[in-house]
C-alpha cells in the first residue's frame, strides 16, 4: 500500500486521489490517501502531492497550519512530492511574488499567471521524458518557468519554456495532469526515478 497524503488546505484533491490510485494500481498496488488539512499526518505519507489552486492562499496557510515544516522534512528524508501549478509556485525557491511563501524545494524562478496572459486555459500534446506517447497536459493561469538551477533537470517544454521539471525527489508541473484519464505523471512522480 502507498499511502499517499494530498495537500488539501486549497485546491483541487479529488481529482489527485483518483490518478494516485489509478497509477498505483499499474504497479499492483492500492493507495490510501490522507487529505492533509492540518499537521500531523504529512510524516505518515510516503509521497505527498501539492496541488494547483492559489498559491498565495495555499503557502499562507501551509505555514498557519504547521504543515510547510512538514513538507520540508519529507523532501529533505528523500520521499516523493509531485507539486502541480499552483503547487509548483509555492515549492520553487523563486515564486516572483511576496505573497507567497515558498518552500525552497525547487530550484526554479517562475511567473505566476504568464501562460494565462494569451489564453487562460488551454491543451497541449506534450513530449516528457520518461514517456513514450505524448502527455495531454492542461493548462489553466498557468506559470512561466524562467530559469532553472543547476541540479534542475527539465522533463518537458512547451512554446520553448520548461513545464515539467525534477530535482531529487520532488517532481513539478505548470499543467494540471490530474485533470485527464490519463495518470503517468502521477506513475512516473510517485513509482519511477526518471531523469532527464
Ligand atoms: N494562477 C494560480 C497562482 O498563481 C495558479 C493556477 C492554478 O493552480 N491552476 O497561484
Amino acid at each position: 500500500t502507498l499511502t499517499a497524503g494530498v495537500i488539501a488546505v486549497q485546491g483541487d484533491v479529488s481529482e489527485h486521489a483518483t490518478a494516485i490510485e489509478r497509477a498505483a494500481r499499474a504497479h499492483g498496488e492500492d493507495a490510501e490517501i490522507h487529505e492533509i488539512r492540518h499537521s500531523g499526518t504529512v510524516p505518515e505519507c510516503d509521497a505527498l502531492l501539492l496541488p494547483g489552486g492559489e498559491s498565495t492562499t495555499i503557502s499562507r496557510l501551509l505555514r498557519d497550519e504547521g504543515i510547510a515544516a512538514e513538507i520540508v522534512d519529507h523532501v529533505d528524508a528523500g520521499k516523493p512530492m509531485l507539486a502541480t501549478c499552483a503547487g509548483l509556485i509555492v515549492a520553487s525557491t523563486d515564486p516572483q511574488d511576496d505573497r507567497v511563501d515558498e518552500l525552497d524545494l525547487l530550484d526554479v524562478t517562475v511567473e505566476r499567471n504568464a501562460f494565462g496572459r494569451q489564453k487562460d486555459s488551454f491543451e497541449a500534446p506534450l513530449d516528457v521524458a520518461g514517456l513514450d506517447e505524448p502527455f495531454p497536459a492542461v493548462f489553466i493561469r498557468a506559470p512561466v518557468i524562467d530559469a532553472v538551477g543547476e541540479g534542475v533537470a527539465v522533463l518537458a517544454e512547451w512554446d520553448g519554456r520548461p513545464v515539467a521539471v525534477k530535482q531529487g525527489p520532488v517532481v513539478g508541473t505548470s499543467f494540471h495532469p490530474e485533470l485527464t484519464e490519463d495518470s503517468r505523471l502521477h506513475d512516473l512522480a510517485f513509482f519511477e526515478s526518471v531523469e532527464a
